[in-house]
């Protein structure tokens, strides 16, 4: 590697501060809801002409009901290496007709628009990075890009790819936004989303009282009960969140349905609080109602590992010379697809995207000045992985 490879990589990416604010600018207003194939897939075909305009193969791996995953790959002819995974989602939360309301603005140093920060911007930081390996070389092996379609409903078609492309890298880099201290996240939760329905009986609730029996008085119970298996001290939550049930004031409500996030730090606590609460839902308080469990998606916790801590260290020097010294790693409560790729072993850090806050709310923001530095501490980074 030449001496000046690493001022060479830095010089190329600083140069592009408006070429990435403009990609960002086109893919932020594109509508791309996590069910809307067609905008998830136009955003993906962006991203696909990117690939096109800066040489990188791309291509994509169809789905019929969700977004396609997009690929792009720098790789010397012949390499072998495994690859380093460069990752993240290009759905968003927000439904179509967000972008006509609020398309991407700027208001001095803050980018505004659906995405733009969860995380648009990093998937434009991860192309450009791509981009000046394939411009200038120097990647110590295979620079993998890989462009999600639905992970803000749990990643239910794109956690299959995410598994086999995180099993064949050698450390992964997921570009959600930085947290708004500039800090990058290297442990999560693993997040579990349940819903579960009770059935009761019908009856007129004046004139026949006594032969009906409340599912919604069931679910009383139950949330009571499920609430109760929090533990803060284990990083344990529990949260009904969304409850519906009943037919009208004077019936006795024949069904009540529930929907259940459950958060846990560590990897056992997930099957010892999944039988807890299936044991809650097979036993009845009110006699004679039922009730049914289904797990309706799920994220894998991120757990930090001596691999992890590996990268993460080598990561904090880069972003040192790239600019930011007081960089450090933050455990977060939410979930992300780097769940995925930690749980099958592979080394992987979150938030590496650039700085924002507000995500899923309409004050979302990116911090513009954050693009540069943050791809150059992951180019840099990249360009020191030692290769054996
Ligand atoms: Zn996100």
């Amino acid at each position: 590697m030449p001496d000046n490879a690493e001022a060479a990589v830095m010089d190329w990416i600083a140069a592009r501060k408006d070429a990435m604010v403009d990609l960002l600018r086109e893919v932020v207003d594109i509508d791309s809801g996590s069910y809307d194939k067609s905008g998830v897939d136009a955003v993906g075909a962006r991203f696909l002409r990117f690939f096109d305009e800066h040489g990188i193969a791309g291509w994509r791996e169809p789905h019929e009901v969700f977004g396609d995953a997009i690929h792009g790959l720098v790789a010397e002819p012949g390499a072998n290496e495994k690859p380093i995974l460069l990752m993240g989602h290009r759905d968003t939360v927000f439904p179509k007709g967000e972008v006509s309301r609020r398309p991407f603005s700027i208001e001095g140093n803050r980018a505004h628009g659906p995405g733009v920060a969860d995380m648009k911007g990093g998937l434009v930081m991860n192309v450009f990075v791509a981009a000046a390996f394939k411009a200038l070389g120097g990647a110590p092996c295979p620079v993998k890009v890989l462009i999600t379609s639905d992970e803000e409903i749990a990643s239910p078609s794109s956690r299959p790819v995410i598994e086999r492309e995180g099993r064949a890298a050698r450390a992964v880099y997921n570009s959600e936004p930085g947290r708004p201290t500039g800090n990058v996240t290297t442990g999560r939760k693993g997040g579990v989303f349940m819903r579960f329905d009770i059935y009761g009986k019908a009856a007129h609730s004046g004139g026949n009282f006594t032969s009906g029996i409340s599912a919604i008085g069931e679910l009383a119970h139950k949330i009571v009960q499920i609430h109760a298996l929090t533990d803060l001290d284990k990083g344990i939550t529990l949260n009904v969140g969304l409850v519906s049930g009943g037919q009208s004031v004077n019936t006795t409500a024949p069904h009540a349905e529930g929907q259940i996030d459950l958060r846990y730090i560590h990897p056992a606590d997930r099957a010892k609080t999944l039988a807890a609460i299936q044991t809650i839902i097979d036993t009845p308080t009110v006699p004679g109602t039922t009730a049914k469990l289904e797990i309706k998606g799920e994220f894998l916790p991120v757990v930090e590992t001596e691999a992890s801590k590996a990268i993460f260290a080598a990561y904090k020097d880069a972003a040192r010379d790239a600019g930011l010294p007081n960089l450090a790693g933050e455990f977060s409560g939410g979930c992300a697809d780097s769940g995925f790729t930690a749980s099958v072993g592979t080394p992987t850090i979150c938030g590496v995207g650039p700085v924002g806050g507000n995500a899923h709310t309409v004050e979302e923001y990116l911090e513009i000045d954050s693009i540069v530095p943050r791809a150059q501490a992951l180019a840099l980074a990249i360009l020191r992985t030692k290769v054996d």
